[in-house]
């Protein structure tokens, strides 16, 4: 197991802007905001992502991001809040304990996404039926 900031971070190890704390979850500040308030929430135990993590602890984790989500919605007098988490460093994961990103919306605000891709209906019916084919439950 990697020992990442965000597990030093539940082991008290260094400080965070903690802002929610139960049994299993974290909300924290992150250290470099994309817009003021933007607020992590973390499973306490040591997930990499979602490629690891059990049913159980995620359903945790997202029940803290659907409470926390509003609060900072409504704390930063935001419109909206972009709900982000990235899984696998090509993916722009960076810290390797899973997270998700809660990060307060304004109406011109400089946070731009996502570029869009030109693919032909084909490459969608090729993606769509392997995507389809992998499918077991
Ligand atoms: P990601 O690229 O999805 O892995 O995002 C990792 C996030 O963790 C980035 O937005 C960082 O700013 C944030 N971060 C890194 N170190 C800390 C820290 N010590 N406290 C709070 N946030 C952090």
């Amino acid at each position: 197991m990697e020992d990442t900031v965000f597990w030093k971070i539940v082991r008290k190890e260094i400080p965070a802007q903690v802002v929610y704390e139960d049994d299993e979850t974290l909300a924290f500040l992150d250290i470099a905001p994309v817009t003021l308030g933007h607020t992590l929430v973390i499973p306490k135990k040591p997930f990499v992502n979602i490629f690891d993590i059990d049913q159980e602890t995620l359903a945790r984790v997202i029940e803290t991001v659907r409470k926390v989500a509003p609060i900072v919605r409504d704390a930063t007098g935001a419109l909206g809040v972009h709900i982000n988490s990235n899984h696998g460093e090509e993916a722009g994961q960076v810290v390797p304990h899973l997270h998700f990103h809660i990060i307060p919306r304004h109406v011109r605000d400089g946070f731009e996404f996502w570029p869009k891709i030109d693919c032909s209906e084909e490459e969608m019916d090729a993606v769509a039926e392997k995507i389809r084919a992998g499918i077991s439950f």
